[in-house]
């Protein structure tokens, strides 16, 4: 065999080895047991053709010795070249402002039959009556009669949201009169530095989009009905992201006790931040879970934290769509961040694994469609909010299985690189996570001791049941 053929098979088949035995071990710490298996096996596999070609233990044409490790390298190539440009969303309309009151959370977390704004509400929507009257005839969430119900876990969720409620209801605070003057640069840098010391792991500047301003205050606190008048000309956007075991646990309402722990630490940064600013002298007001005057999605989006997927959801370049938000927004002088495009408009068109796994239905399996002037998938947020009352807690299956979820590591963060710059690579990417992880992954992983529900205490079994159950109501 001439030298150079059996040096790149050397190094072709080294880097192969290596670059499976680090998935290998990245798996295994992430507790994913099919990828485990199947990586292992793909090392073994490796391993035998490697010997095959290295050491020849029978003749083996010239033309497969030479041509294979090029072949490879060719085919690398062609996947992590720059193929095709990443697409913003399109907004070919003119966005209008939404009303806070037609949003689900405010229809069954304000609104209560025999109050005036309910009767006012439903005269307003008639269509939503049959539906939202179904949704109020089943269990609330969090109480006996839905199936994660568990007298003792269920709480810990419930808790934090309580505090939550608590401790948000006023964030208009008075401005101190005194201005600190400030420069732009300068204050940016200190207010994206607090903020991450405060607890956020993305943060991102941008001038406040009018239509991203609810036009009527619906749940949040302030007078039913009432316009909303914020001019604040620029919006901080916050992230934080909610931890990769946890959200694992979903559809079970152990993964909401992570969703509210992390609307919790990001409400605790936004309402920090807000009040910093206020005592520099500028207006702020703190957007945090059930006080939201703005859409923290398009927002942050903005911002530059991520890209809108087809779950509806912001999806970050660093933990996809585990991250919960809020905003801060200012008259505050700042330097703003640029929106990014890192692939996700072309990946979510094939990939629709959300959609797939979605217990509910409610996640867009078609094509997107102009929504207020924006192109983009839109979810049933009635059919999503329907499942949580069945099953008596959030749901975030749709994030769980995400491929852009996966925790931060060697082979993800490669995987992340390429699926960046290269359509042939997001094609790859998605067969391999289908391959890897399953088209309807399982979790694999048990509860913590401390979150361990009386019952049902097999995350898959009790996952797949859903599943089932749902398919045939
Ligand atoms: S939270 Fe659950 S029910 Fe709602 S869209 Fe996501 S997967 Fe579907
Ligand atoms: S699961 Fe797939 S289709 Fe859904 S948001 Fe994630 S990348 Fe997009």
């Amino acid at each position: 065999m001439p030298n150079i053929a059996l040096l790149l098979n050397w190094i072709v088949f080294s880097v192969l080895v290596l670059g499976n035995v680090s998935f290998l071990l990245t798996s295994a710490i992430e507790k994913r047991w099919r990828a485990t298996g199947l990586s292992f096996v793909s090392v073994i596999l490796l391993l035998g053709a490697a010997c095959l070609i290295l050491f020849q233990p029978f003749e083996i044409p010239h033309g497969i010795v030479l041509f294979l490790p090029i072949g490879i390298i060719i085919l690398t190539i062609m996947f992590i070249l720059p193929i095709r440009k990443n697409l913003s969303i399109k907004v070919p309309g003119a966005p209008c402002r939404l009303d806070e009151r037609e949003a689900i959370f405010h229809r069954f977390y304000r609104l209560r039959p025999g109050m005036k704004e309910f009767n006012t509400f439903y005269k307003m929507h008639p269509k939503l009556q049959a539906i939202d009257d179904k949704i109020r005839n089943m269990p609330n969430l969090d109480e006996p009669g839905s199936r994660s119900y568990d007298p003792l876990t269920s709480m810990m969720n419930a808790a934090t949201f309580d505090v939550i409620e608590k401790i948000t209801r006023d964030v208009e605070w008075l401005t101190r009169k005194t201005q600190v003057k400030v420069t732009d640069e300068e204050i940016t840098s200190k207010i994206k530095g607090f903020g991450q010391y405060l607890g956020a792991d993305l943060i991102g500047i941008t001038k406040l989009n009018p239509a991203h301003v609810y036009s009527h205050i619906g749940r949040s606190p302030g007078k039913w009905g009432d316009p909303i008048e914020l001019n604040h000309p620029f919006a901080i956007a916050i992230g934080v992201e909610m931890d990769f075991d946890m959200v694992h646990f979903a559809p079970h309402h152990a993964s909401t006790t992570e969703t509210a722990y992390k609307y919790f630490e990001a409400a605790k940064v936004a309402m920090i931040l807000s009040r910093y600013i206020q005592l520099l002298g500028y207006e702020a007001r703190a957007h945090v879970d059930g006080n939201y005057r703005v859409m923290c999605v398009p927002v942050a989006a903005d911002a530059g934290l991520g890209e809108l997927g087809r779950l509806g959801l912001l999806i970050t370049p660093e933990f996809g769509p585990r991250v919960r938000l809020s905003v801060v927004t200012t008259n505050l002088p700042l330097v703003c961040d640029k929106p990014i495009a890192f692939g996700v408009q072309d990946f979510c068109t094939f990939c629709k694994k959300c959609a797939r796994n979605c217990p509910s239905a409610a996640i867009d399996n078609g094509d997107k469609k102009i929504y207020n002037g924006v192109e983009k998938w839109q979810s049933s947020q009635e059919s999503c909010y329907k499942f949580w009352r069945l099953q008596g807690s959030d749901c975030s299956l749709c994030l769980q299985v995400c491929p852009y979820s996966h925790p931060s590591s060697l082979t993800h963060n490669l995987v992340r690189w390429v699926i960046k710059q290269n359509h042939l690579a997001r094609r790859l990417a998605l067969l391999a996570d289908d391959f890897f992880y399953g088209k309807r992954p399982k979790s694999g992983k048990t509860f913590p001791s401390w979150h361990q529900p009386s019952q049902l205490n097999d995350i898959d079994k009790f996952s797949e049941m859903t599943r089932t159950e749902n398919s045939s109501s």
